[in-house]
């Protein structure tokens, strides 16, 4: 084995698959290190890709060139658009996937990728000198890099719970990884402790579905990746929900809790609870919903979504037997928590590089966040910015107001919480730009330098061209008076007297484009399947125009404070009446513009006032 690579990657979850793929793609000799090559891929907890905010992300990944996006269609089971009875900002595409292929197809794409080798082994130390990046120590061995990234996830330090039983582990049935968490404190890394969990798995032979509500994907179901030509929805999931009896039971359970006891100490995710903490936090409801989703279409198992816990093992299933259709379930897998070190994020540029060590990357849940597509858009953004370094390319920074990539970057590094950061819609201020259908026109050509999208240009360009050339023919379609009516009166709309633009009969909330070609002559030309997704962009485009230009202006002045730089190394102490607290958090993260400096929870307006002056002196 050679003992030096361009870039070695460190961990084969969903943030290492993407940074090692990306610097192999570009061209760096890349090692992807990690405990168990069989386990490369897996997914630790919902066998799931996307759903709100996520599944925004997993687009975005799409259209800079990660595969996260392809290995979910080829894995995926079913498929389904979110929150369609809402605005198609917050639409968010998720896919149900088969937990055996997800990380085969993982495997095969990478042991496909040139440039890259797979290494079997447990890291243990991390080498610099004079701040930078040398290399690690694998079962003795030293091998060198340019450009580390550390992928981690829950590994580090990680200990399992199940009630009052502890295991050292990263996962159920994995050990944990020792060692690297002191040899990054020594270089004065600042660590904390996080906790997630997972709910227990139940055999479905021991379910009766009579008594549940199925939950179908779509029809027809749609992809995640422009790469893929069609998926298909090959099950379904069921839901039920727990009861008093159900809620009673897991109470009995709290003073066995490791949550509630203390032996837990790091935090969990508040926005995707276990259930002891619904009932503990939510008293007043007495139900909650629980999801009953098949694992794989090879296996017999199915996982209890909104039942995760860490509850002792005889708790867990009086409690399971409780829910309508559970009354017989033969429990596969009991629940439990995992808790972690994890590195607080402000400790970051916003390339990922650490900026206490040059050439050192992070990416994925040690950098505190929770999740899939948060742990691979980081793992994307981290392995073409290390390549970048390598080969002279410019850095990737993706703005808030390019992406939802972004939002969650720019909240890591300059918010730094003390629980698991989970993307949300309502954390994109420009959200309605931010759409899942758009991600291509939002970041082909901020990302096309790095050749990641092979085959895919022409792809967007006909895109664009097909969307633009509708736009601007639509704008001068008339619609006779009684085509117009006919479609209004088919969906209850109001007639109208005259013949009408159908640009503004598209304004109308009951009317879209697909209803327009369907009932008139006047977009015949897009008549077909392939022109259904360019044909809706054009409508919420026309829909919300009003909207999108408001965001528009608001994005040019978010940009003029982008572009008020602040020097390197700026002495913020210095700056006169300041407050105490804002010069700790300015000196503490050294934001690199007015704009960054503005988002930092405790400096207040005033503050900004203060320091725009000080600048300009
Ligand atoms: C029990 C549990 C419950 C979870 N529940 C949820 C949930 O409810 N919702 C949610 O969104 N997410 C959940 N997750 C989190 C989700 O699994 C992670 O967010 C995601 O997998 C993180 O991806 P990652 O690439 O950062 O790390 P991981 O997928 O954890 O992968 C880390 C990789 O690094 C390797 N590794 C670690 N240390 C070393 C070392 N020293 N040397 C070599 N290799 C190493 C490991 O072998 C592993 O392959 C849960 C995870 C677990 C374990």
């Amino acid at each position: 084995m050679t003992n030096s690579f361009d870039v070695i990657v460190i961990g084969g979850g969903h943030a290492g698959i993407e940074a090692c793929i990306a610097t192999a793609k570009m061209g760096c000799n890349t090692a992807l290190i990690s405990m168990s090559v069989d386990t490369i891929g897996r997914l630790s907890c919902n066998p799931s890709i996307g759903g709100s905010a996520k599944g925004h992300l997993v687009k975005e990944i799409d259209a800079i060139g990660g595969v996260m996006p392809l290995i979910a269609d080829r894995s995926g089971l079913q498929f389904k658009m979110l929150n369609t009875s809402k605005g198609p900002a917050i639409w968010s595409p998720r896919s149900q996937n088969d937990k055996y292929l997800y990380p085969y197809y993982a495997q095969q794409i990478l042991k496909e990728t040139k440039n890259l080798t797979l290494i079997e082994g447990t890291v243990s130390q991390i080498l610099c000198e004079n701040n930078n990046i040398k290399g690690i120590v694998l079962q003795g061995e030293t091998i060198y890099c340019k450009a580390l990234i550390l992928c981690g996830g829950t590994f580090l330090n990680g200990k399992l719970y199940t009630g009052q039983e502890v295991t050292e582990g990263g996962r159920v049935q994995e050990k944990s990884a020792k060692g690297l968490s002191d040899s990054l404190s020594t270089f004065g890394l600042e660590i904390g402790r996080l906790k997630t969990g997972t709910p227990p798995r139940i055999y479905s032979s021991s379910v009766d579905f009579s008594k549940t509500n199925i939950e179908c994907g779509d029809d027809p179901p749609i992809p995640f990746s422009h790469k893929s030509q069609q998926v298909k929805n090959s099950i379904v999931c069921y839901s039920t929900h727990t009861n008093e009896n159900t809620h009673e039971i897991l109470q009995q359970g709290f003073i066995d809790s490791p949550m509630f006891t203390g032996l837990i100490t790091g935090r969990g995710p508040r926005y995707c609870p276990s259930i002891e903490d619904k009932i503990y936090r939510f008293q007043d409801r007495t139900s909650h919903q629980i999801v009953l989703e098949p694992e794989a279409l090879q296996s017999n198992t199915i996982y209890v979504n909104g039942f995760s816990t860490s509850l002792p093992k005889d708790i867990q299933e009086r409690a399971l037997k409780t829910i309508p259709g559970l009354e017989n379930a033969i429990i596969e897998k009991y629940g439990y928590a995992v808790e972690y070190d994890f590195f607080y994020p402000y400790q970051l540029h916003y390339t990922l590089e650490s900026r206490k060590i040059n050439g050192l990357y992070m990416a994925g849940q040690i950098n505190g966040t929770s999740g899939y597509e948060e742990a691979a858009s980081q793992g994307l953004i981290a392995g073409i910015n290390a390549a970048s370094k390598i080969k002279g390319l410019p850095e990737l920074i993706l703005s808030r107001a390019d992406a939802y990539i972004g939002v969650m970057i720019d909240d890591l590094v300059n918010k730094s919480s003390d629980e698991p950061y989970r993307i949300f819609t309502s954390l994109a201020e420009y959200r309605l730009l931010l759409r899942q259908d758009n991600a291509f026109e939002r970041l082909y050509d901020k990302t096309s330098v790095y050749g990641l999208h092979t085959g895919s240009q022409v792809y967007v360009l006909q895109r664009l061209r097909s969307k633009n050339k509708m736009l601007s023919e639509i704008r001068n379609i008339k619609i006779d008076k009684e085509t117009a009516n006919t479609i209004y009166a088919s969906v209850g709309e109001s007639i109208t007297k005259e013949s009408e633009q159908l640009i503004s009969m598209c304004k109308r909330p009951a009317i879209t484009l697909s209803l327009i070609r369907e009932n008139s002559s006047a977009l015949n030309q897009w008549k077909g399947t392939t022109f259904d997704s360019i044909l809706k962009q054009a409508e919420i485009e026309i829909k919300y125009e009003g909207y999108i230009a408001r965001h528009l202006v608001e994005i040019s002045k978010f940009k003029e404070l982008e572009n008020k730089l602040i020097p390197d190394n700026y002495d913020f102490s210095r700056v006169h009446s300041l407050s105490k607290e804002s010069k700790e958090k300015l000196m503490k993260i050294k934001p690199i513009s007015i704009g960054q400096a503005s988002r930092i929870p405790g400096v207040s307006p005033t503050d900004i006032s203060l320091l725009v002056i000080a600048l300009k002196r």
